[in-house]
Parts: structure tokens; sequence; C-alpha cells
């Protein structure tokens, strides 16, 4: 599932071989993913429009154009990819927006996320609804009130968007899994320390997956025994237990998490 860093790494390829360049063609391949307008109104609104400038805001990514602005959602298997004009298709390729040389293609095997089209800022908002400050930038203080707002276990509630916004499951399990916490722990009850160590471990791995511009597998990441039938901990090699909590799973070590 697409998350903060991923997203972020999306909004740096639209970046760097985009902005300031025109759509000459539109090419709908699956109007499933367009979400609040149809295949004709999307190619007529975005064909002969520049893109100006890329933001992320959570797990959304925002491409302000000349005009409107393209707001997507990135779902479960939902990615952006820059691919020469001629390159072949992909079974998944949803849309393409081609420049001069590239097409900008969105791809999306499961079809749960897509893009919104927006007239201005408070269209923007009201596509993306009410989120909590970003999780990369969010202060300790601001962090540790919400934490204690909040009714629940702490997983969950770091994967509220409108707690902080950009983490998934994926991201949760490592922050509590680095921090040392545990997932069903209720929010409000963690001590200051333990707030604190959550907020410096959602620093650490969010500063280490942006580089890398998606949540890398190293085999020191709790990430790397996500898929592994028997997964062991990277830290006391102890089994990891997975478990359910509020309908997701819940990936964490007995042994190091408290
Ligand atoms: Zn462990």
């Amino acid at each position: 599932m697409p998350e903060l860093p991923d997203v972020e790494g999306y909004r740096r390829l639209v970046a760097a071989h985009f902005v300031g360049l025109t759509v000459r063609r539109v090419e709908v391949l699956d109007a499933g993913v367009i979400r609040n307008s149809n295949a004709r109104q999307f190619r007529k609104t975005v064909r002969g429009r520049t893109f100006c400038r890329v933001d992320r805001r959570g797990k959304w990514l925002v491409a302000h154009m000349d005009g409107p602005a393209l707001v997507w959602h990135f779902g479960m298997t939902g990615s952006l990819v820059v691919v020469p004009r001629a390159a072949a298709l992909d079974r998944y390729d949803r849309f393409i927006l081609a420049g001069d040389e590239d097409e900008l293609r969105y791809r999306d095997m499961r079809k749960l996320g897509g893009v919104w089209l927006a007239g201005g800022g408070a269209a923007i908002d009201e596509i993306i609804g009410p989120q909590g400050p970003d999780a990369w930038t969010v202060s300790l203080g601001d962090f540790a009130g919400r934490l204690r707002a909040r009714r629940g276990a702490i997983k969950p509630a770091l994967m509220d968007q409108r707690v902080i916004a950009g983490l998934g499951n994926m991201l949760s399990d490592e922050v509590l899994w680095s921090a040392g916490v545990r997932p069903a722990r209720p929010a409000a009850a963690l001590d200051s320390g333990e707030v604190e160590r959550l907020h410096r471990a959602l620093r650490d791995v969010l500063r280490r997956s942006r580089r890398a511009g998606r949540i890398p597998r190293t085999p020191s990441w709790l990430s790397s025994q996500r898929d592994q039938e028997q997964p062991i901990c990277p830290r006391c090699h102890g089994q990891l237990e997975r478990g359910t909590l509020a309908g997701r799973t819940a990936l964490s070590c007995p042994n190091c998490q408290r």
C-alpha cells in the first residue's frame, strides 16, 4: 500500500519530469479510476494543460495545472510511472498523460485508488477531507497531545489520517517496532518517554524511507519479514507475532515491544 514515502517518490517523479510540460494527449484505458468525472470530460479538461507544481498531502498527491488540479489517491496498488512515449502498455495502466517525449502513466491493479479533478483549493480540501498534520513534520508537542486525546489502541491511531497524515499499515508497524511499543497499547496511556521514543522513531523511519523513495525491505527492517511464513525479529531473532487490530494485521515482536 503506498504510504508517505511512496507518494513522496511519485511527487518527485512528476516534479522532475512533468512540471513545466504540457499534456499533449490524454488516453483513458479504464475510466473506473476517474473518480469525479468521466473519460470524455477528463480528456477535455486535462489536454493542453501545463503542470505547474506538485504537492503531497499525507498519502495524497496534488498536481496543480494551469487550470484544474489533479488529486490522486493510490489506494492499495496504485502507482505512477514515467516511460518513453513508445513504451509497451502494462496490463494495469489505467490512463496516460503524454508530454512531448515521455508519458506519465497511472497504474493500478486493484483500482481502489484513482484521480479526482479539482477546480481550486476548497475543492481539493473537500476531496481530501479532514487530515491531521503531516507525519513528516508533526511536532512532538502536537503528536503527544493528539495521542492523549485518542481513545483506543496506538496502531489504529497512527494509521488514522485525522490524527497524523501519511502512515499506513506497514509504516505504523515499523515505527512501533522501532520504538519498542506494542500495537495494542492504549494510545492515551503511553508515558511521555514512550511518546518521545515513538516520535523519534517516526522521524527516523520516515527520513530513511523518504530517501529510498519507498519503505526499504532491508534485513534490519521489520518490513523485510512481512511476507515470510515464519517472520523473525531482526533485533532479537525471536518469533514475530501476527495479530489483528481494528481489522488490519499487525506484525510485532512480543519480546522487543512492551
Ligand atoms: Zn524482537
